[in-house]
């Protein structure tokens, strides 16, 4: 290919809007253009990438039966208010009506009624397949003889992200390589799991970047679990820990946390009111810092002291589970206290399984002051007097974080601004609350599944996630098998994705340095980047048309910089942007020692050859490169 003819624009200065390093380059080096807010054109460089990993992703997954197929992206609301998602997934689902139903919404305007719009939005933008494909196999699949099956497809999904940002990384169009599989019972699903990991693991070591199966949050879906796919990378946007004494390594959002030893703290006391005053000051520290008496004299510890934080579960989840700890159901408010000791961060995740909860909200600070009574960093766990809290603390569960129990003499917000207790003895004074572990896990807490190694933190950007799904769509859409006696039972379901634009632009984001990409081998757009130096020259130009005929002879991918009035400075400073593996320069000066130089975009390092042995040198280096790649990835 010839890249003068190549739809490129290269740019020296760094976009503006640009936040990470992947859409910084990948706008710089000419491959992809916005169209709107995370919605992106693939030019003729990233789309070559972009198929290449996919056709990865087509090999591996053949190899363990998985069957190709395209759904479509409009999808009928029918489908979603079975699974029941119309309601529960959000606004990340784009919804919309068509023409017969704009139709009626005229016809009614027209009658002078008002209709809500929304009620008539009958379609939407395919975030993920679910419904569709057990709609499809419910038609097409009756006898356990059909199962197991696999299902696949690459195509283009539609989520309205809150914030889209990070170019490819996080767009609200984007490619996805979403699966599904349907099976006899649980053992056949877990099996196919277990299969599906094991073909993650060969797609993302075959392209050659450093990732992590990590255990992942399978929300409050009982008996599922799951695992994410990471490239480690320090733009990340998740955080992860790993044991370095054994092999648990999990996402932070559900990473399990040690139950920590209870420091000393003395005798037991009465839980002292408003025993500390420090007026003004909200922060934990400076509080601590500011909880002076006799017997504290620099104050307090931190680890004695506690916090609080006041969540708000839905009204649906509110009407349905019972509120751990509380009698009877959230009857009046919907609101959760969660107490931690001062050093640990709430873990949202965790309160929010622990609850059965699929949404959980802080509660706003104006409305958590009108219930408490005090302003923020002065609230607590203890109701006080006349207070909205105090009126309905029976229908508020309270959980406190295990590694409070047995805790005693720990501080807490009085309720009263400015003020703290002293003395709080959770078992003993917050009736009915529950222990369990609430907190983030950080890096150096000891591991509690070996018991030995410590957590190491890394940051993750999330490519690929396997999921076992169970019967939560097959029930509810009635997706059933008959097993060889002839009875009716719902098929066992898992799903697998990979996040094919992202993983590309991950990538990147592992390879790079200050002149640009480095391509890993198996998805550069092309793997060998000709430069001729002097194409006016025509000695220049026709050595350099005749390697690039040998080389795509041999099967290599050429882009051939034959632009004329550019001088080898600006060639060689577009080439490092674009990064390709390889750069093969043909001069008149090297031509002259009768030589061309082949330069290795990673190390940098420079052979001369003889223009006949390019293609000889060409292949030894991609060799070389393939065997680098395959000791490097995987890990
Ligand atoms: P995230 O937590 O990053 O929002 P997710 O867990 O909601 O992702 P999944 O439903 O698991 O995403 O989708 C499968 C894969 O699709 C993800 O692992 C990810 O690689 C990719 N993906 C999800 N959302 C986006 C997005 N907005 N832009 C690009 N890729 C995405
Ligand atoms: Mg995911």
């Amino acid at each position: 290919m010839k890249q003068s003819k190549l739809l490129i624009q290269t740019l020296r200065e760094t976009p503006r809007d640009a936040d990470v390093v992947s859409q910084q380059l990948m706008i710089r080096a000419g491959m992809i253009q916005k169209a709107a807010a995370g919605i992106y054109s693939y030019l003729p460089l990233a789309y070559r990438s972009i198929r290449k990993f996919e056709e990865i992703v087509r090999e591996e997954l053949g190899r363990d039966g998985c069957q190709e197929l395209l759904m479509p992206s409009v999808l009928p609301a029918e489908l979603w208010q079975e699974s029941g998602r119309w309601t529960f997934y959000g606004d990340e689902l784009l919804r919309f009506c068509d023409r017969k139903a704009k139709a009626e919404i005229a016809e009614r305007r027209a009658r002078g009624e008002t209709p809500d719009e929304r009620s008539f939005y009958n379609f939407c933008l395919g975030p993920t397949h679910e419904e569709v494909i057990t709609d499809i196999v419910r038609k097409n699949v009756r006898s356990y003889k059909q199962l197991p099956m696999n299902l696949f497809q690459i195509q283009t999904k539609f989520r309205d992200e809150r914030r889209p940002r990070f170019g490819l990384m996080r767009g609200r169009e984007f490619t996805m390589k979403d699966g599904y599989s349907f099976h006899v019972d649980d053992a056949d699903a877990d099996r196919e799991y277990w299969a599906m990991f094991n073909a993650y693991k060969r797609i993302f070591g075959r392209l050659g970047v450093k990732f992590r199966p990590v255990e992942a949050d399978s929300g409050a879906i009982g008996g599922s679990f799951t695992h994410e796919f990471h490239v480690l990378a320090g733009s990340g946007e998740d955080a992860i820990l790993s044991c370095d004494g054994c092999e648990y390594t999990s996402n932070s959002e559900k990473t399990e946390a040690p139950q920590l030893p209870v420091g000393s703290c003395g005798d037991r006391f009465e839980l002292k009111r408003d025993h500390f005053c420090t007026p003004g000051v909200v922060g934990q520290v400076e509080q601590a810092a500011g909880m002076i008496d006799t017997e504290h004299p620099q104050g307090m510890a931190l680890a004695q002291t506690s916090k609080f934080y006041l969540f708000q579960v839905s009204t649906a989840i509110a009407e349905t589970h019972p509120a751990p700890g509380v009698e009877g159901t959230y009857s009046d408010v919907h609101y959760v206290g969660v107490v931690l000791r001062g050093d640990h961060e709430v873990n949202p995740v965790k309160v929010k399984n622990l609850l059965g909860a699929n949404a959980l909200d802080m509660v706003e600070i104006n409305e958590a002051e009108a219930f408490t009574g005090a302003k923020s960093g002065f609230m607590g766990p203890i109701p006080g007097e006349g207070t909205r809290f105090a009126n309905v603390r029976a229908s508020v569960a309270i959980l406190v974080d295990q590694s409070l129990k047995g805790a005693v003499n720990l501080t807490c917000g009085a309720n009263r601004t400015d003020y703290h207790h002293f003395g709080l003895d959770p078992e003993r004074d917050l009736k009915g609350c529950i222990f369990a572990d609430l907190r983030m896990a950080q890096e150096g807490d000891t591991c509690p599944r070996c018991g030995k190694g410590r957590y190491q933190a890394f940051r993750g950007i999330e490519v690929g996630q396997v999921f076992k799904l169970g019967t939560k769509y097959s029930k509810s859409m009635g997706c059933t098998f008959l097993d060889d006696q002839g009875q009716e039972h719902p098929m066992v379901m898992g799903c697998y994705g990979i996040g094919i634009t992202r993983t590309v632009a991950a990538a990147i984001e592992q390879n790079y340095d200050a002149d640009g990409i480095i391509w890993p081998w198996p998805i550069a757009p092309y793997q060998v980047h000709l430069l001729s130096l002097d194409p006016g020259n025509a000695e220049v130009a026709a050595v350099a048309d005749r390697v690039e005929r040998e080389l795509e002879a041999a099967g290599f991918e050429v882009l051939h910089d034959d632009r004329e009035g550019m001088s080898p400075g600006a060639k060689f400073k577009d080439a490092d942007l674009l990064g390709f593996p390889l750069r093969l320069m043909v001069g008149t000066k090297g031509l002259k020692d009768g030589v061309v130089e082949l330069r290795d975009r990673r190390t940098k390092a420079v052979v001369k050859v003889k223009p006949e042995a390019a293609v000889a040198e060409v292949a030894a280096a991609r060799d070389r490169i393939m065997q680098e790649l395959e000791t490097a990835g995987g890990r």
